[in-house]
């Protein structure tokens, strides 16, 4: 039978790319959004993959929406955490507006996702979660507390929960991209980003369907035995 997949941030960037790759793998698609209708949309009519509207952060839309999307399509099997924004400037300057709305899209959005999903898992006995942490949660970034923060907790909480699940067939892993070409990163400005591709030893930035290929290699049935690992893919840039 075909696994149910839900994927967050689904709609646009590197969600896409995943949503179509777990889709192609033979998934029936769920994927997530949070306000884009215009980019899901389309996004519906390109892949024919159904698009739900909530906001990763707030805790009962979540469960709302993962309850709607188990009658519609099925008991989520797959979970992929890539609901992801950015809000940067240097601690000093720092709003704490902007900190409590990164930490809370980026990472209190896996407790969300996951306290929604990981009962049903455990009882049918199979679950495949992966969160998309970043570079920059390992390394740290000049202008992204907040978000290296919530990125370097991601990876911790995979580590964590992967120790609670692994019993149970239930595995949790991380991918952490380096720069992916998406609209995150186009709103850095050109030279800032000039320099960091000069820093990638692959000499360019990584695509979508790079991050998702890592992310179809973790949701797999075969890939029981990989679990509280992070999956680093970033053309080489930096050797985490
Ligand atoms: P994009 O900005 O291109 O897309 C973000 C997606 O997340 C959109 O579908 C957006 O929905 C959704 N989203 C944002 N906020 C919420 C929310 N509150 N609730 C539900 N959905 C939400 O991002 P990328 O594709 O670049 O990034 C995807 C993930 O990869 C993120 O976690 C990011 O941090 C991570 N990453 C990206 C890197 C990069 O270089 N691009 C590098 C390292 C990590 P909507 O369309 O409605 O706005």
């Amino acid at each position: 039978m075909a696994r149910v997949a839900l994927v967050t941030g689904g709609t646009r960037g590197i969600g896409e790319a995943i949503s179509v790759a777990l889709k192609d793998m033979g998934c029936k698609v769920a994927a997530n959004y949070g306000g884009n209708d215009e980019a899901a949309q389309k996004f519906t009519e390109r892949t024919g993959i159904p698009s739900y509207k909530f906001d990763v952060g707030d805790y009962d839309a979540v469960a709302a929406g993962i309850a709607k999307i188990g009658e519609e399509v099925g008991p989520i099997d797959i979970l992929v955490n890539n609901a992801g924004i950015t809000r940067d400037g240097v601690l000093a300057k720092m709003t704490l507006e902007k900190w409590n709305k990164v930490l809370q899209t980026n990472l209190t959005s896996c407790f969300n996702t996951c306290h929604a999903v990981v009962d049903g898992m455990r009882e049918r006995g199979f679950g495949r979660i992966v969160n998309i942490g970043s570079l920059n949660g390992q390394a740290g970034q000049y202008g992204q507390v907040n978000y290296a923060a919530a990125k370097s907790g991601i990876h911790g909480f995979t580590k964590a929960l992967a120790l609670e699940l692994a019993g149970k067939h239930v595995t949790v892993n991380a991918v952490a991209p380096g720069y992916v070409e998406t609209e995150m990163v186009r709103a850095v400005p050109q030279p800032i980003l000039d320099k960091i591709i000069k820093q990638i030893p692959m000499g360019r930035l990584g695509k979508p369907e790079d991050i998702a290929r890592a992310v179809v290699f973790l949701a797999a049935d075969d890939a029981d035995f990989i679990t509280g690992s992070t999956l680093s893919i970033n053309g080489g840039h930096h050797m985490y």
